[in-house]
């Protein structure tokens, strides 16, 4: 099964995402944690990337697709991908469309997580991660047992500089011009699952499952 998760910011996209690709042993594909990476590890990638997801504003296309499609080839030992934050816009759509076409792969569903302005706000600001194994913690509603240390791994945790109020609402003004016209694109194809995002984790999960299974 094959698998696109939607949400701005704050929807607990990246939370949902990692339920499902357990639930269903998926190749977890998150273009914001491949590009998180690159920049820890200072790559070509990362040194171009940085500056854009520092101003809240979505990295160039080729650079997307560059890492996006080596990921799509791979996977052998997964029952199929869950694409969390790509595509992004329009022409990223058409371009996942050409590269699945290639590799003989397609689209199953299409998740769209809502939530509401307040709850996107009241999530991002309390929102801390680990860098190093990508566990999400909420300082109110998830926070780890030692106070900023991630339970898995020991490291500090960190409030992503793209998490801070003013480039929230850059991301978010994005989000709506570019990443809304992407959901009529797969309503159109039948493929868009709406989801409510306001719940507690274990509701929004369980709503989750209802689609898909
Ligand atoms: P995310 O963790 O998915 O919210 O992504 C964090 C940031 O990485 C975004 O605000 C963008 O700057 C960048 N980014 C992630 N995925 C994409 C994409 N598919 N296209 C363009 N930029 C992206």
């Amino acid at each position: 099964m094959n698998i696109i998760i939607f949400g701005p910011p704050g929807a607990g996209k990246g939370t949902q995402a990692k339920k499902i690709k357990e639930q269903f042993n998926l190749n977890h594909i998150s273009t914001g944690d491949l590009l998180r990476s690159a920049i820890e590890n200072k790559s070509e990638i990362g040194l171009k990337a940085e500056g854009f997801i520092r101003e809240g504003k979505l990295v160039p296309d080729e650079i997307i697709m560059e890492i996006i499609t080596k990921e799509l080839a791979e996977g052998k030992n997964f029952s199929g991908f869950l694409l969390d934050g790509f595509p992004r816009n329009i022409n990223q759509a058409e371009m996942l469309e050409e590269t699945l076409r290639r590799l003989n792969k397609k689209i199953d569903h299409v998740i769209n997580l809502e939530a509401s302005e307040e709850t996107i706000i009241e999530r991002i600001c309390g929102r801390r991660i680990c860098l190093k194994c990508g566990k999400i913690y909420h300082i109110k509603f998830s926070p780890p047992t030692v106070d900023n240390k991630c339970d898995n791994c020991g490291e500090s945790l960190t409030h992503r500089d793209d998490d801070k109020e003013e480039t929230i609402k850059k991301r978010l003004k994005v989000f709506q011009e570019q990443t809304v016209p992407v959901f009529d694109y797969y309503r159109k194809k039948n493929l868009l699952r709406i989801i409510d995002g306001n719940s507690s984790e274990s509701v929004v999960f369980n709503g989750i499952l209802e689609v898909l299974q």
